[in-house]
């Protein structure tokens, strides 16, 4: 059997672009990339910590409405965040009862003149984080080519399992809360019409293995709330967990219609995954505000807990501080210049953060990060690509450590959640898969 035939048979594929009953590959390493053991361990003792702060950041919202405020106060306002906090307004910025958010924190090795790698993160993202299945899809293709000496030297990957447990936990927690047959319960799954990231999803549908009681939704579907006990319903059915898997990016929401439902869900007592606090809690400027000292102090107290957070952070600057754009102005190549979006392709680099700096306005510049660029070693692999195989790529990768919390009373769940690598052309900017500028990848430890 051909390689593209054995990624096709093991699930490792997206619905082809034109053709939405088709299966199509998905790009991927021929072998799994070295990674230090000591980086990948650092890395998965984070993602705790990050969902604490992700959690922290919702519960106490002063600085994280500190953030939207300053967002959408400009004469140039980001609409999307205004929607956004709209709702959260619209709610009273009321903490939810249950919280349950899926993260992944996304890192690089900066081993620019260093003697030792650095873990630097890249971004966290705590709405539709994507890739679990065909992530852990890829880990055990990957094996299954190596020996068995090899095989001891690649981490165990078993995110799409860890992340269904979360869901099944959620639900239970669901049902004793507010006091209904489990068996009663179901989840709604928001997906994109035109998604194709299709086997991926599909992955973590059959991994919850609650056949009848899981239900792919649009935006545009209509689900009532109970006035009463603020149950949601589609359907007539009962939705413990709202799942987004879209919603993240300005076009999802085609119409009104699509923020009323947004509205609508966030006032219902469903689990959302994510809320609307926890999906802003993913800007990019709540993670260039908490790269300052006495900003992340107000969220985690604990100095132990800052101090190993910090140890990944890389500089992030507000586009306000002279003397980062003075330098970034100078070396563009040693910077990423990020807007508030969500889902790649939206950054720039090089030469595009010079001109971004001298010809956008202070006010359509207020909303942009300005990051440090992070530069791992280049490494020859080869990649699977379009039904064709490129040898001797030269590519640099992507960590990304998946994250389950679920907090009620009484009840307190965090837990790293498996990983997904992802390696790219180092003559490539951006990071997605799925956007065709990356390959599944995974790790075996050195
Ligand atoms: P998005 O929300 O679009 O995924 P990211 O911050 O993850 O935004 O940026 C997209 C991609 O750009 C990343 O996957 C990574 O490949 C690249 N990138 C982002 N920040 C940096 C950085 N500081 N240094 C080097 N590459 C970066
Ligand atoms: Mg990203």
């Amino acid at each position: 059997m051909g390689i593209v035939d054995e990624l096709l048979n093991a699930g490792i594929a997206f619905c082809d672009a034109d053709n939405p009953n088709k299966a199509t590959h998905a790009p991927v390493t021929l072998h799994p990339t070295p990674f230090p053991l000591k980086k990948f361990a650092q890395a998965t003792s984070l993602q705790p910590l990050f969902n604490e702060l992700i959690y922290q950041c919702v519960q106490q919202r002063h600085l994280l409405e500190d953030v939207c405020r300053d967002l959408i106060s400009s004469a140039k306002k980001d609409e999307f965040v205004d929607a956004l906090f709209g709702i959260w307004e619209r709610c009273q910025f009321k903490s939810p009862e249950i919280f349950f958010n899926i993260s992944r924190s996304d890192y690089m090795l900066d081993e620019h003149a260093r003697l030792e790698p650095k873990l630097c993160q890249v971004e966290l993202n705590t709405v539709s984080v994507s890739l679990a299945g065909l992530s852990t899809r890829v880990s055990h293709w990957h094996k299954a080519r190596l020996s068995f000496n090899e095989q001891q030297a690649m981490p165990d990957n078993d995110a799409i399992d860890k992340i269904a447990a979360g869901f099944s936990e959620a639900l239970r927690v669901y049902a004793a809360t507010f006091q209904v047959p489990f068996e009663s319960l179901h989840i709604a799954m928001v997906v994109h019409p035109k998604e194709r990231n299709v086997y991926d999803q599909n992955s973590l549908i059959e991994a919850i293995d609650l056949p009848g009681q899981i239900h792919k939704v649009h935006l545009t579907d209509t689900m009532p709330v109970d006035p009463l006990s603020g149950r949601l319903l589609w359907n007539d059915k009962e939705i413990a967990i709202v799942y987004y898997r879209t919603g993240y990016d300005p076009s999802d929401y085609v119409d009104q219609a699509c923020w009323n439902l947004r509205l609508t869900i966030e006032q219902s007592r469903a689990i959302k995954c994510p809320d609307i606090a926890a999906h802003l809690a993913g800007l990019k400027k709540l993670q260039q505000v908490l790269c300052q000292d006495e900003q992340l102090c107000k969220i985690i107290v604990d100095a132990e807990k800052r101090a190993a957070l910090q140890a990944c952070f890389t500089g992030i600057y507000s586009l306000d501080n002279v003397e980062a754009v003075s330098r970034a102005k100078q070396a563009p190549a040693n910077f990423v210049l990020k807007p508030q979006r969500e889902g790649g392709g939206h950054n720039y680099y090089n030469d595009q953060v010079r001109d971004a700096l001298i010809h956008l306005s202070a006010d359509e510049l207020q909303s942009f990060v300005l990051m440090e660029r992070i530069r791992p070693h280049p490494r020859i692999t080869s990649i699977i690509k379009n039904n064709h195989l490129f040898e001797n790529v030269s590519t640099i990768s992507e960590l990304g450590i998946y994250g389950v919390v679920l907090m009620a009373p009484n009840v307190c769940i965090n837990y790293a959640a498996g990983h997904v690598l992802r390696t790219k052309p180092d003559t490539s900017d951006e990071g997605g898969v799925v956007a065709g500028f990356s390959a599944l990848d995974s790790v075996i430890l050195v």
